[in-house]
């Protein structure tokens, strides 16, 4: 992939994936039960491509997977990272109202803050 300046887009790599892992457990799921960081990496299986990540928190043992199609996207692998560790910090919520307010309270610490 190459941009205007000539210089090659940098995939994004699993060290980073995995020390923004430990980043945001540590500052934003203090207190919540979330998986391993060697549960995290990127794949290729992730069966809806519009989503970009999946986790199950009822499925053993614990995965959650990116993308390989957005490690060019730093800032989305981000999202797409809190996006899927919310879903640990409430596994139940799935995208109802509860998770609306596991938004704003991502959005009250400063975790969003980047994105706009
Ligand atoms: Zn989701």
């Amino acid at each position: 992939m190459s941009r205007k300046d000539g210089r090659a887009a940098r995939r994004v790599a699993v060290s980073d994936l995995k020390s923004w892992y430990e980043r945001y457990r540590r500052l934003y799921y203090v207190g919540y039960d979330l998986p391993p960081v060697e549960s995290v990496k990127f794949s290729w299986t992730v069966e809806d491509p519009n989503t970009h990540g999946e986790t199950d928190p009822d499925v053993w043992p614990p995965h959650i997977e990116m993308h390989e199609e957005i490690r060019f996207f730093p800032r989305l692998v981000m999202l797409v990272l809190l996006h899927e560790m919310s879903h640990w910090a409430h596994p139940k919520a799935e995208h109802g109202p509860r998770w609306n307010e596991e938004a704003k309270r991502l959005g009250k610490l400063g975790a969003l803050r980047e994105f706009f």
